[in-house]
């Protein structure tokens, strides 16, 4: 028999994504998928921006992917063949990511990106081995496999991931596990083909309502390619009729009669529909000069279901992904979500299999437990936002859509020219919005309780603070300090030990600026504590080199796992000098407000121009403060520095990791 810390089931994008995570800790694990070849059928075409963000740590998928890929930047609403709206979504004003826009681009170039990335970790799917059956006990689970010569071989792991889709083994192995929903009932068609002599915008999403369905139009590779072909476009709609309801059951498992194991879940491989269909569909429901459309690739009709487990962990068997939920592609989520599961659930099995030794049980369990504590809500939103969406873009009865699109001509364009409607809806599906917050220790949530996100650690003067344990850390430019340059600005152009705590003489520094940012600075396998200055504004000084350096000592005598320290230090941004506006030079403040810059205190040391990443933090009423970052880049506590205390006893209580 076999052995590996953690056996990954599914090689879609949710299993690499997991392989990924866990190769980027060093973890033991095997990864099978039992498809031969990965699949080129299209799929989720939208990667959101927390998805791209999240996958930025793991070396070019995501340059690889801009490279493919067109940013959409909104989406165009037709009614009965008119433009009623166009909803943008690049006037939002996101300015806290390098991100702030969904990427369109196949789902088959996303999986083909992360298979390469996990070769580059010197890890590679086992592909045609199929899990048949899985058996835990308290020690470990053995997973029996088929093999590609239809030979069956067992493996024995500490855990297993069901990263299997919608038909999971996994979950059907998990006694405890439901999976409850229902399936809605229209049935959908897809296609995926060329597009000549057309108008339809390529850098947005195009709905067109008509009184008997929708058709929705979303480029795949817009533009013509060398040998000047057509762009290929997605188009899906409404099948044009209901099915009988099924009972609310479990989805078929795989095998037994009934169920579509080689296909996306609700696929009805039996009755695709016709080219011919679909520009008939077109000239019915899209504006005129829609085009033609030649070349289908990909002809599928669906039945959509929206399902979710009531628990994401079963002792040592844990879900993710389409394993875990199922919903209509409203909002284009699955992909996204599922991948944001499998980084939520890295760290923790990759700390308590590092770490074993070093952890209690009840802290192992707890940060095992946390997963479904932090993700299952996650789940339940994502079930009920896009069965809100599909309901309302997709209504079955020919009634409901005459009375919406009589009212929608006159709603939405109002709608859609207000700023927060947009901005609250984006952050939604952007991912922007999914934050932890609740699923701490004292606030609630419902789903149990997540034992690495602290409240805000209050004191009095930070009770304001904007962001809080639990929520995404947001990404924000510095500038790199490095000891022996000009930073300190001496005339000679050198820190020199001994310095700290003088004042450093008003001189231009930093003329050649490395920039760098949040994100990137908080990328790999640990945890980062951030301790910065403050701004030094109002009845507080900024805190020196000294002041950080004894702040981080104290958090890393508790802090008993890899954390990696980082100093901010707010410097003013003197515009009036520089070439053009946000390039202007830096300066130390003036008299007595900041004392040294940067040491060699060997601890990584930036610059927070104009304290602008002070202030996305909230971190900007004049005094110091710290923010714990966790591996999956987000917050677990922040605070002011005179609340130091009350955080290492918080961690020691109730995090222990
Ligand atoms: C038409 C369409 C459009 C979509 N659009 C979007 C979108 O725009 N954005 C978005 O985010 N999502 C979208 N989705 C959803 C998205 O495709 C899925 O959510 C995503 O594929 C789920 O990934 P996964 O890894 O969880 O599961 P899957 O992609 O289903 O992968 C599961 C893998 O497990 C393997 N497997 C199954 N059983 C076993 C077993 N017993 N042993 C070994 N291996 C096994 C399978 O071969 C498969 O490779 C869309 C889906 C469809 C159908």
């Amino acid at each position: 028999m076999d052995h590996c810390d953690v056996l990954i089931v599914g090689a879609g994008p949710v299993g690499t994504t997991l392989a990924l995570e866990l190769a980027l800790q060093g973890v033991s694990f095997r990864i099978i998928d039992k498809s031969p070849t990965r699949s080129e059928h299209s799929r989720a075409l939208i990667v959101h921006p927390r998805t791209l963000e999240l996958l930025d740590r793991h070396g070019p998928v995501v340059d690889k992917l801009m490279s493919k890929g067109t940013i959409a930047r909104g989406a165009v609403m037709n009614i009965n063949r008119k433009l009623v709206a166009r909803v943008d979504m690049d006037d939002l004003d996101i300015t806290d990511t390098n991100f702030p826009l969904p990427l369109m681009v196949s789902q088959a170039e996303t999986e083909k990106f992360m298979e390469e990335a996990l070769a580059e970790y010197g890890k590679a799917v086992e592909r045609g081995y199929t899990a048949t059956n899985i058996v835990q006990n308290d020690k470990g689970v053995t997973t029996t496999l088929k093999t590609p010569n239809g030979s069956h071989t067992t493996i024995r792991s500490k855990y297993v991931v069901g990263c299997d889709g919608a038909h999971s083994v996994v979950r059907h192995s998990a006694s405890d596990v439901t999976f409850d929903g229902d399936t809605y009932p229209q049935d959908f068609i897809l296609c995926d083909a060329r597009l000549r002599n057309s108008n339809v915008a390529r850098d947005r999403f195009t709905i067109c309502f008509g009184d008997t369905g929708l058709l929705a139009f979303f480029p795949i590779s817009p533009h013509s390619n060398d040998n000047n072909e057509d762009g290929l476009i997605r188009l899906i709609a409404s099948g044009g009729r209901s099915v009988t309801k099924q009972p609310p059951s479990q989805p078929t498992a795989p095998g037994s009669p009934g169920s579509q194991p080689q296909h996306q879940h609700g696929e009805q491989p039996d009755e695709p529909p016709t080219l011919s269909h679909f520009q008939h569909l077109l000239d019915s429901f899209a504006p005129p000069g829609s085009g033609t459309v030649h070349s289908p690739i990909w002809l599928a009709r669906f039945r959509l279901h929206h399902r979710g487990v009531n628990s994401y962990r079963s002792s040592r068997l844990f879900l993710a992904g389409d394993a875990a939920h199922i919903h209509s592609p409203a909002g284009g989520q699955g992909m996204n979500v599922g991948i944001q599961d499998a980084i939520n659930l890295g760290w923790k099995l990759a700390s308590v299999l590092k770490h074993h030794n070093k952890l209690t049980e009840e802290a192992r369990e707890a940060l095992l437990d946390s997963y479904h504590a932090e993700r299952y809500p996650v789940g339940r939103a994502l079930l009920q936002g896009t069965d809100r969406m599909f309901s309302f873009t997709a209504a079955a009865s020919p009634w409901i859509l005459k009375v919406r699109n009589a009212v929608l001509p006159w709603v939405l364009p109002w709608l859609v020219a207000v700023k927060w409607v947009r901005r609250r809806f984006y952050g939604f599906i952007s991912g922007f919005g999914t934050s932890y917050r609740y699923s701490g220790k004292g606030n609630g949530g419902g789903a149990g309780e997540s034992c690495v996100v602290g409240m805000n650690i209050m004191s009095s003067e930070s009770s304001s603070m904007k962001i809080r344990g639990g929520d995404r850390l947001p990404d924000g430019k510095v500038i790199e300090l490095t000891p022996g340059r000009a930073e300190v600005g001496r005339t000679d152009g050198r820190y020199a030990p001994g310095d700290e705590g003088r004042r450093v003489p008003d001189l231009p520094l930093l003329e050649e600026r490395t920039e760098t940012s949040l994100h990137r600075i908080c990328r790999g396998a640990s945890w980062h504590l951030l301790l910065f200055s403050g701004t030094g504004t109002g009845d507080s000084n900024a805190v020196t080199v000294e002041g950080l350096t004894l702040a981080g000592e104290r958090v890393l005598a508790v802090v008993k796992r890899e954390c990696s320290l980082h100093f901010f230090y707010h410097v003013a941004e003197d515009q009036d000098r520089g070439d053009s506006a946000g390039q202007g030079r830096l300066r130390p403040l003036g008299d007595g407000e900041l004392q040294v810059v940067t040491g060699d205190s060997g601890v990584a040391s930036y610059a927070d121009p104009g304290g602008r990443v002070h202030g996305l933090l909230g971190l900007d009423n004049g005094h110091g403060g710290f923010v714990m970052v966790r591996p999956d880049g987000y917050v677990s506590h922040i605070g002011y520095l005179s609340s130091l205390h009350d955080f290492v006893k918080e961690w020691e209580s109730q995090v222990r990791i």
